[in-house]
């Protein structure tokens, strides 16, 4: 059944990150009363254009631009506190009320200037690179995993606080030699903005499960993509956190069946920033070409995006994995004046096979070659459709297409960056 108007609505990218979805979650926001995001840190950078001003927002759920609607940031958040409230007074500044809208899980893990410094370091020593924002998130995650991490709830215990701080620093300086007595500045920073985040601390789960069983609506949000899921994506090129709407429940902390709708977000073409296989990949020319067309630069990094064709392999796979009851499809004004535009329908492997599959061997993804179904292009200006059918017919049998494809229901298709800039199914 399509839906994108759940209750509790998850929203997860279905590709390498990057989708869109600062924009889809705006747009569906306006419907909501709880938006909370579940995964992630501060590497993630939503974009989201309202009227002639352009908010970049790294953690705080980008439902906060819309009044009145509260915002949670929940457990499976890794949460980089200076970042944090750099974002929150920005917004302040910038004429956002915030008061009483923004939640913060107090089982949180905070992420400290010393997994940063971890981060860059392991990078640099790796042999296999990841090509990580350097932004402490996989370093944040470790120490969860390893449970020696240092959670909000445990900034009411300044003893406690202190003693893990002590010992997750010496841990670092370990590894990192240099360096000890700016970490540990930074550090002292972080810890006193963590006794600003006190009085915004929550229980998320139990914010949710009674905003549900009292009528409202809720949005759940994700960063990155399935691709770059800690166990569906093509490891270990992957993020650290469950990308994915599975992660969803656990990462606020509710159960799978208080989830009614996913929404899956793809771009009408393909694009991955970081390294690791891209099967889709364009030849340099095309893809300067579509890098500008799109502007695909990392709103976190100004890192150039690789681009490529549509992968219907992968938006198939991600269907299945997130369990879609929706599909979002954004960026489609970016193809408008190309003749040609091609699909991804299947991978034909080394060993003279194929694939329908998105295959769990990272590395075999490198030697696949993609078999294309090539569809005209529309070749007209698609940023002013407000109704399906104010899109091109070849536009229209490019997305009967990618839904045929991927199983999942187109609902919603964006032609630009604004707000009013999208079509509903
Ligand atoms: P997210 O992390 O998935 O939210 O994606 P980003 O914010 O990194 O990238 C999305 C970028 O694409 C932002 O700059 C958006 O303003 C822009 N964008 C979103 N939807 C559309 C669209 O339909 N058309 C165009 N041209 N740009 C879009």
């Amino acid at each position: 059944m399509a839906s994108e108007n759940g209750q509790c609505t998850v929203v997860a990218g279905c590709q390498w990150g990057d989708e869109g979805k600062g924009k889809i979650v705006d747009v569906l926001a306006q419907d909501v009363d709880v938006v909370a995001r579940y995964q992630g840190g501060a590497n993630a950078g939503h974009t989201v254009q309202v009227g002639e001003r352009a908010f970049i927002l790294h953690q705080i759920p980008s439902g906060i631009l819309h009044p009145g609607k509260r915002c949670l940031i929940g457990n499976g958040v890794v949460l980089d506190v200076l970042q944090f409230f750099e974002e929150y007074d920005a917004l302040a500044a910038r004429g956002i009320e915030l008061d009483g809208r923004v939640g913060v899980s107090a089982r949180a893990h905070l992420l400290l200037p010393y997994h940063k410094a971890l981060d860059r370091a392991s990078e640099d020593r790796a042999t296999q690179k990841i090509g990580t924002t350097g932004r402490g998130i996989g370093p944040a995650y470790e120490e969860k995993a390893g449970r020696r991490g240092v959670r909000v709830a445990d900034l009411c215990c300044r003893e406690r606080v202190e003693e893990r701080v002590r010992e997750g620093l010496g841990r670092a300086l370990e590894f990192i030699a240099a360096g000890g007595d700016d970490l540990q500045r930074d550090v002292r920073r972080s810890l006193e903005a963590g006794e600003r985040l006190l009085p915004l601390a929550t229980d998320t789960g139990a914010e949710i499960t009674e905003a549900l069983a009292t009528g409202k609506r809720v949005l759940l949000e994700g960063a990155q993509g399935t691709a770059l899921d800690l166990d569906h994506g093509t490891y270990p090129f992957v993020t650290s956190s469950n990308t994915t709407a599975g992660g969803a429940g656990t990462g606020v902390g509710v159960g799978p069946t208080a989830i009614d709708a996913v929404v899956g977000v793809v771009k009408a073409y393909t694009t991955r920033v970081g390294n690791g296989p891209l099967p889709t990949g364009f030849d340099p020319e095309m893809d300067r070409h579509v890098r500008d067309l799109g502007d695909e630069y990392g709103a976190t990094t100004g890192r150039p995006r690789r681009c490529g064709w549509f992968d219907a392999v992968l938006a198939r796979y991600s269907a299945r994995v997130n369990g879609l009851t929706a599909l979002a499809v954004t960026k489609l004004d970016v193809l408008d004046t190309l003749p040609e535009i091609a699909i991804a329908t299947e991978y034909s492997t080394d060993r003279g096979g194929s694939t329908s599959n998105f295959p769990a061997d990272t590395w075999s993804l490198e030697t696949v070659s993609p078999r294309y179904e090539t569809l005209p292009g529309w070749r007209s200006d698609t940023s002013g459709a407000k109704r399906l059918a104010d899109l091109p017919r070849n536009a229209r049998a490019y997305l009967d297409r990618i839904e045929e494809l991927t199983g999942a229901p187109i609902t919603m298709v964006s032609v630009g960056t604004r707000r009013n800039q999208v079509v509903r199914i």
